[in-house]
């Protein structure tokens, strides 16, 4: 497709930047992303999709090439931290896509990242333009300028801002805003299968609640390995970066006392490759677009990982702009449209996500014990969460 004054520029190309360009080119409409990395890829470690984002990589046609390299779980199990009770359980796999049209998968970044590239690429070669970093734009009614960090500007139709936590575009459309600490940071780590037991935890998810930290297991390609991410209150700062390492010691001696299932997984572990990083809180903005530029992903609401939903809020904000786009007149509706349908969705997911730290925390088993015998997590999440389809939910 040549490059026309129609084109839409996207900033970033993580999971939203890429899900945005794929659902725009499929809508024909001309794309280019600037990233500002030297190369295209994603983190070692799991994300979790369900199909309220699932159903949007049908769209896109990737569906069976992820389904192949992810882990479908039976069940997501909440235990408690140190005898391991089941307090309560969310049904996944044949149950989830049944209900809901859509699987559940659990996948490693990387294979997500790389069948979304290849899908991109399959659309549109040449699409994405590496070590361009976006710094700002200007705008007219008709056209957006997008600067870059080299000099170069670029002219289109509309800017996407899916430029991340620490987004650039979003500065210029909503100005600072400013991360708080929330007081938690999270462990990452990974273990081949292979190492643990036979039949270890049953293949099933789980999510450990206790005291002042909470832990997430579950299993990625096919099984084969195990993802393990664990939230802990510390007043001590760390960097917002997945990529900073800590010392295993410190991850042993802060679940100490933590079932033993738990232990097996920080004893096999390589010890060189802990990694943790700070989990803030965002304030919710107020506006996520101007004239011709507009955010999307975690530069527009970004969301404590407590409903595994900010990648999947990413990929329905990518179906529902693709949308209103077409569903519009003017670019500017378009905006209008988009923001007007996402903003209170994105808001009950960040809410509810901070909500859970709450509830994940408790100070002790009895009112751990008390507090999930009032809810239940399968009926809540199915009847809003899961259930929303951005390809066909109604746009007011
Ligand atoms: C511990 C943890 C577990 C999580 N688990 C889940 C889960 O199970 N399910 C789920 O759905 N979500 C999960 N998330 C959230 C998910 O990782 C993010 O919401 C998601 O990655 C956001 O995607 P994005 O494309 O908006 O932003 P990013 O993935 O941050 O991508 C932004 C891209 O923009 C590029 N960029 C940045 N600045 C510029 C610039 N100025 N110019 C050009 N390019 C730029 C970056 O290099 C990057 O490639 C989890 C998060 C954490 C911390």
């Amino acid at each position: 497709m040549a490059r026309t004054n129609e084109t839409i520029i996207i900033a970033g190309a993580g999971i939203g930047g890429l899900t945005a360009a794929c659902c725009l080119l499929q809508a024909g409409r001309d794309v280019e992303i600037y990233e500002r990395a030297p190369a295209l890829g994603e983190i070692g470690a799991g994300i979790q999709q369900s199909a309220n984002a699932t159903h949007v990589m049908r769209h896109l046609g990737v569906l069976d090439r992820l389904r192949a390299v992810a882990y479908l779980p039976p069940v997501t199990e909440f235990r408690l931290f140190d005898s391991g009770e089941v307090l309560q359980a969310l049904s996944l796999a044949a149950t989830h896509e049944a209900r809901h049209g859509a699987p559940y998968l659990q996948l490693h970044r990387a294979d997500f990242h790389a069948i979304l590239v290849e899908r991109l690429e399959a659309l549109k070669p040449d699409c994405v333009r590496l070590d361009a970093e976006v710094t700002g734009y200007a705008e007219t009614d008709d056209a957006v300028t997008v600067r870059l960090a080299d000099g170069r500007t670029v002219e289109g139709a509309l800017l996407v801002g899916a430029d991340g936590i620490k987004s650039a575009v979003r500065r210029q459309i909503a100005g600072e805003n400013k991360p708080e600490y929330t007081g938690d940071s999270a462990w990452r780590l990974t273990v081949p299968v292979e190492r643990l037991p036979r039949g270890f935890l049953d293949g099933k998810s789980s999510i450990w609640v206790g005291p002042d930290k909470h832990a997430v297991v579950y299993f990625l390609r096919g099984g084969t390995l195990l993802n393990f991410v664990a939230a802990i209150e510390l007043d001590e700062w760390i960097e917002e970066s997945w990529t900073q390492k800590r010392p295993w010691a410190e991850l042993k001696a802060e679940l100490a006392g933590w079932h033993p299932d738990i232990q097996t997984i920080v004893d096999t572990v390589d010890r060189d490759e802990c990694y943790r990083w700070a989990l803030n809180a965002h304030p919710h903005l107020d506006r996520w677009h101007t004239r011709r530029a507009v955010l999307l992903g975690d530069a527009a609401h970004p969301t404590l990982p407590y409903l595994a939903q900010g990648a999947a809020m990413a990929v329905e904000d990518a179906a529902v702009l693709a949308r209103s786009l077409s569903a519009s007149r003017t670019v500017e509706a378009a905006l209008a449209l988009y923001a007007r349908n996402r903003m209170p969705r994105t808001r009950r997911i960040v809410d509810e996500s901070r909500d859970n730290r709450r509830l994940f925390h408790l100070k002790s088993v009895d009112e751990l014990r008390a507090a999930f015998a009032r809810r239940n997590m399968d009926r809540e999440r199915s009847n809003w969460l899961y259930s929303y389809n951005p390809l066909d939910v109604p746009l007011a």
